[in-house]
C-alpha cells in the first residue's frame, strides 16, 4: 500500500467513527508512524508503506478513533510556537492559555521577576515565560507527581534547569517564599458541566485539571486567598478563568484587596484571563 491508499483507509475509519477532522487526524497520524512531517508525505504520496509500518499505524487510528485527543497519541502539543510533550496526566495546552502569555511577555519583557505557576501541568505557561524572560526565574507547582514529572521533561527539553524549580505540592502549603508575579490556569469548569464537554476531554483529560467545583470557583477562590500571602508589594495575581465567571472572579479579588489590571478577551469574546494586582 502506499501512502495515498493508506490516509484515505484512515480518513473512512475516522469518519465511520465520527472524527471531526478525519483527513486532517489520518495524514497527521501517518507522519507520526513514518516520523516525517505532514509536508514531506503530502509531496509523496506514492511511497511505499511497509506492513509493520501499517500496524502501527492502525493502533494510531484505533485510539484517535475512540476520541483520544492527537496529543496524547503523538504525545506532544505545541503551545507559543514551541512543542511541549504531554500525557494523559496533564491537561493538553491551549491557545486561550497563550494569550495570558503573550499578555504577560509584554508587561515584563526584559525584566527580572520571580514567577509561581500554581497547577502546572506540563508546565507550558512558565517554560514559555523563561524561555522569553531570559533574566527571570520560576517555580511550578502540581499535586500531580505524574503531571510533574512531564513538566520537568519539558524543562529539560528548554535548558531551564538551572532557572525553574518543579515541585510535586499543594500551592496551599508555600510558605516562606514571595512571587512578583503568580500565575495559574486552575480547574474552571463547573462539575455539573462536565458532562457536556467533548468525549475528547470528558473521557481523557485529567478530571482534577478540570473540575472547578459546584460553581467552577473552588480553586479560583483558593489561589486568591493564598496569593494575598505569597505576593510580593506590588505583585501580579494573573488568572485564567471560565466563561461567565468574570464578574464573580473581579468581586473576590476585590474583595481580597485585589484591583483588577487588565482583562484580556478570547477568540469567542469571553473574558479569559485576568491580571491583578494587591492594593
Ligand atoms: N498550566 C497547565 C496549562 O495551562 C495546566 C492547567 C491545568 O491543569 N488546569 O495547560
Amino acid at each position: 500500500m502506499n501512502a495515498f491508499q493508506i490516509i484515505k483507509i484512515g480518513t473512512k475509519f475516522l469518519k465511520e467513527n465520527k472524527i471531526s477532522s478525519p483527513i486532517l487526524d489520518s495524514e497527521i497520524l501517518l507522519s507520526k508512524t513514518l516520523n516525517k512531517t505532514r509536508e514531506q508525505i503530502l509531496i509523496n504520496l506514492e511511497q511505499k508503506i511497509d506492513k509493520k509500518k501499517v500496524l502501527i499505524y492502525k493502533k494510531y487510528l484505533q485510539r484517535r478513533s475512540k476520541n483520544e485527543p492527537l496529543a496524547y497519541i503523538l504525545e506532544e502539543k505545541e503551545f507559543w510556537s514551541n512543542k511541549f510533550y504531554v500525557n494523559k496526566n496533564t491537561l493538553i495546552p491551549r491557545p486561550e492559555t497563550e494569550l495570558l502569555v503573550e499578555k504577560l511577555l509584554k508587561i515584563y519583557k526584559g525584566k527580572k521577576i520571580s514567577i509561581l505557576d500554581i497547577g502546572t501541568g506540563s508546565g507550558c505557561i512558565i517554560i514559555s515565560l523563561l524561555i522569553n524572560l531570559k533574566k527571570s526565574v520560576g517555580f511550578g507547582v502540581d499535586i500531580s507527581k505524574n503531571a510533574i514529572l512531564i513538566a520537568k521533561k519539558n524543562r529539560t527539553k528548554y535548558g531551564l534547569f538551572n532557572r525553574i524549580k518543579f515541585i510535586t505540592k499543594s500551592f496551599e502549603k508555600i510558605f516562606n517564599k514571595k512571587f512578583d508575579l503568580i500565575v495559574s490556569n486552575p480547574p474552571y469548569i463547573e462539575k455539573k458541566d462536565i458532562k457536556n464537554l467533548c468525549d475528547d476531554i470528558k473521557r481523557y483529560e485529567p478530571r482534577m485539571a478540570l473540575d472547578g467545583g459546584k460553581d467552577g470557583l473552588d480553586l479560583i477562590k483558593k489561589v486568591i486567598y493564598k496569593s494575598k500571602s505569597i505576593l510580593k508589594i506590588k505583585g501580579v495575581l494573573a488568572l485564567e478563568i471560565g466563561n461567565e465567571q468574570f464578574k464573580k472572579v473581579s468581586k473576590i479579588l476585590i474583595d481580597n484587596n485585589f484591583r483588577v489590571k487588565h482583562f484580556i478577551k478570547d477568540y469567542k469574546n469571553n473574558v479569559r484571563c485576568v491580571l491583578a494586582n494587591l492594593e
